[in-house]
């Protein structure tokens, strides 16, 4: 189904690492092609003299009914996120009335050295409440500067899981997208029907974590979206044991389940 997963994966050794500058060359060719607005985030240094761009898009749609957001590309050692980015944005169908808030790549020195966290060796998602890094601190700003949004999507990978799951932040127990996702991804991919992931009680494959983000020291980007931008989150977790393509369509159809069913969604504006 991908036709240039080939020469974007870079074959050989531990868990095909991706050339993240070719995909992201190919997500704003596409995205470009289809009339994305490009709105990056805009870094002032990591240790060089020039501004470094961390691709973001927004589409615009009018009327402007509900707001995603979507971001992935946090943990260098991920690489199925960005490619399912780039599979989307190919694919080009997107449901009518939906603002589209896109950031393709959060950690782009990570993906160099194939590992979770940034170069200066920061782990992203851990940071966004004491802002340490360049990047947290300019996404966070970025961020600031847009509207809230109805539902925001981050898509992860599990290297220890046996199957996909997802964390749900839902404080205010609104319709649910969390069996849709489920159940479009299990299409394709095992689920981790576990009654424990990750340390957390979960169900068919859908963890719930119930504690005040006020009570936990580091903030993933999930902990910072829910508390400031969004009163509905999902974090998607594919399971690296499978392989790299089939982790690429888990993504593709679990955000797919979201955009498909949105506009049965109630809309919440909260701005
Ligand atoms: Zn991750």
């Amino acid at each position: 189904m991908m036709d240039d997963t080939e020469f974007i994966i870079r074959r050989g050794y531990g868990g095909e690492p991706i050339d993240i500058q070719q995909v992201l060359g190919k997500v704003k060719e596409v995205a470009e092609r289809n009339g994305w607005k490009r709105d990056s985030v805009r870094l002032v240094n990591q240790g060089a003299t020039k501004e470094v761009e961390l691709l973001a898009y927004h589409r615009v749609s009018k009327p402007s009914l509900h707001r995603v957001y979507l971001s992935t590309g946090i943990h260098g050692d991920e690489p199925a996120g960005p490619v399912a980015i780039l599979q989307l944005l190919k694919d080009n169908v997107w449901p009518s009335g939906v603002d589209i808030f896109l950031c393709p790549c959060l950690n782009l020195t990570g993906f160099p050295l194939n590992r979770r966290e940034n170069a200066r060796g920061i782990d992203l998602n851990r940071d966004y409440r004491d802002l340490k890094s360049e990047e947290t601190r300019h996404h966070v700003e970025w961020l600031k500067r847009k509207p809230r949004f109805d539902v925001t999507l981050c898509l992860h990978e599990d290297w220890e899981s046996k199957g996909f799951y997802i964390y749900e932040l839902n404080p205010d127990d609104q319709p649910s997208f969390a069996k849709k996702i489920i159940s479009r991804v299990a299409e394709i991919s095992a689920i981790d029907r576990s009654s424990t992931i990750d340390g957390w009680p979960a169900e068919n494959g859908v963890i719930n974590p119930s504690k005040d983000p006020f009570d936990r020291p580091q903030w993933p980007e999930a902990l910072y979206l829910i508390t400031n931008k969004t009163r509905l989150s999902y974090t998607l977790e594919t399971p690296s044991s499978l392989p790299l393509e089939t982790r690429i369509t888990a993504h593709v159809k679990g955000v797919r389940a979201v955009l498909d069913s949105i506009s049965e969604h109630p809309i919440l504006r909260m701005d």
